[in-house]
């Protein structure tokens, strides 16, 4: 049986999305020949570590342990129209069909009889599991998958702000230590000290703070080209590109932060995206409207988002992961371990929780001119559901009108388009008084 066989049908109205930038064509073509690479590690008796996206890769990274991050799995496996087979799979083992889909494609890739016949020939066997603590499924998820490939576990643990930063992207970067309360901070370097023994202890491989300050320097760079394309498209109308090229270009990369690969895409995409200002080339020449695309990625769908262009000139050109990219994850600093938890200690806060979140979406908002916001809610997973009626409150008060899309980003079987494209346009002719 062929990979395709075990691919379900594309969800009603899927349809791939057509990129522009020679950069994004790079990034995408280069996520098969790395898995694949991967797996020729594996199989020559490397270890493998799946980690979910919050836990701190870089220090695997510096130690050369090769990992997939659960996500991106997820990702690939969605866009590859296999979601419907692995969400299937979970709810005949008696998991109900509400339960976290994102993040829990792995684990079906766990139970899978037929775990080859995944994306590029499947997930290969873990050597450790690891996440951190931020939502209540976490922990089970990756407990359970730990148990089902019979390897050890890891969980880092999560904690949450006492205060309330005033525009905490300001302070970010350099003056981490005025955000982060230090119990915090210290709590982390402990957990990465103890994930750092947990690794050398189960894969044999060592950690060097040499390339270790190597792999942060590159993370860096590779932020910092981030934050000129962001700013670039937010300032350039029309937009010289929207988010159906940056999204994965931005992705492919983020996962593999701390590699000179990573730098050179971020690079490559800065200077694309300049050279289409520079010639006054637009994504799209007509663009009346910009809309803010807020939660995760259509990832069965990426091409959902052209309908709107087309019709009503409407052009997507934002979205968390560029946004994300240029604000929330370099860091300078003397100590390179409390570094990089300034890097993770505050992730959750600024993804789900308000005012963390809202604050920073209308200041992006802002900056990149944004007519309208279109908010992607799962209601299943509680981690990002929470917070999403101040979200809704903020970009009002600032008035930006917001519509609330209720949809999983993984889950194809559950996603009419139809339905989803009436309400979209519904909002672009009554909230954004646009017309086709
Ligand atoms: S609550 Fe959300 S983030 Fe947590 S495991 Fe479920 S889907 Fe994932």
């Amino acid at each position: 049986m062929t990979e395709q066989a075990n691919t379900a049908a594309p969800a009603s109205g899927s349809r791939a999305s057509v990129k522009k930038l020679k950069t994004a064509a790079r990034a995408t073509a280069y996520q098969k020949e790395w898995f694949m690479g991967l797996k020729e590690r594996v199989e020559s008796g490397e270890p493998l570590a799946i980690v979910n996206a919050d836990v701190p890769q870089e220090i695997l990274r510096a130690m050369d342990i090769p990992y997939v991050v659960n996500q991106w799995w997820s990702a690939v496996c969605s866009a590859k129209q296999m979601a419907p087979y692995y969400l299937n799979l979970l709810n005949e083992c008696g998991y109900r069909q509400d339960l976290c889909r994102y993040c829990s494609l792995a684990l079906a890739a766990a139970i899978d009889p037929e775990p080859e016949k995944g994306p590029w020939g499947g997930l290969p066997k873990p050597t450790v599991a690891i996440t951190r603590l931020t939502c209540d499924s976490q922990a089970k998820i990756f407990e359970l998958l730990a148990q089902e490939y019979g390897v050890p576990f890891y969980p880092l643990e999560n904690t949450v702000p006492l205060q309330i930063p005033d525009e905490w992207w300001t302070k970010a970067r350099r003056n981490w230590d005025e955000l982060f309360e230090p119990h915090r901070l210290d709590l982390m370097v402990e957990d990465f000290k103890g994930l750092i023994r947990f690794l050398e202890t189960n894969t044999g491989k060592t950690f060097s703070e040499s390339r270790f300050k190597e792999v942060m320097k590159l993370v860096n760079e590779q932020a910092e080209y981030n934050k000129k394309t962001r700013d670039l498209i937010a300032r350039t109308i029309p937009a010289p590109v929207s988010i159906t090229d940056t999204v994965q270009t931005v992705m492919v990369p983020q996962w593999q932060r701390g590699t000179e690969w990573a730098v050179d895409i971020a690079r490559s995409l800065y200077e694309e995206v300049s050279d289409l200002v520079e010639r006054k080339e637009a994504a799209n020449p007509n663009e009346r409207i910009r809309l803010a695309w807020v939660g995760r990625g259509l990832w069965f769908n990426l091409g959902f988002y052209q309908h709107f262009e087309e019709k009503y000139g409407a052009s997507f050109i934002w979205s968390i992961y560029l946004g994300l990219a240029a604000d929330a994850y370099a860091r300078y600093g003397e100590d390179s371990l409390r570094t990089l938890a300034s890097r993770f200690v505050g992730m959750e806060d600024m993804l789900h929780m308000p005012p963390w979140n809202s604050d920073w979406y209308v200041k992006e908002a802002k900056l990149n001119q944004i007519d309208g916001v279109v908010h992607l809610i799962s209601d299943s997973c509680t981690q990002g559901a929470g917070g999403t009626y101040f979200i809704k409150k903020a970009f009002e008060a600032a008035g930006i009108p917001v519509l609330q899309l209720r949809a999983d980003p993984v889950d194809a079987r559950s996603w009419d388009d139809s339905a989803m494209i009436k309400e979209l346009e519904q909002f672009l002719e009554e909230r954004v008084k646009v017309r086709a």
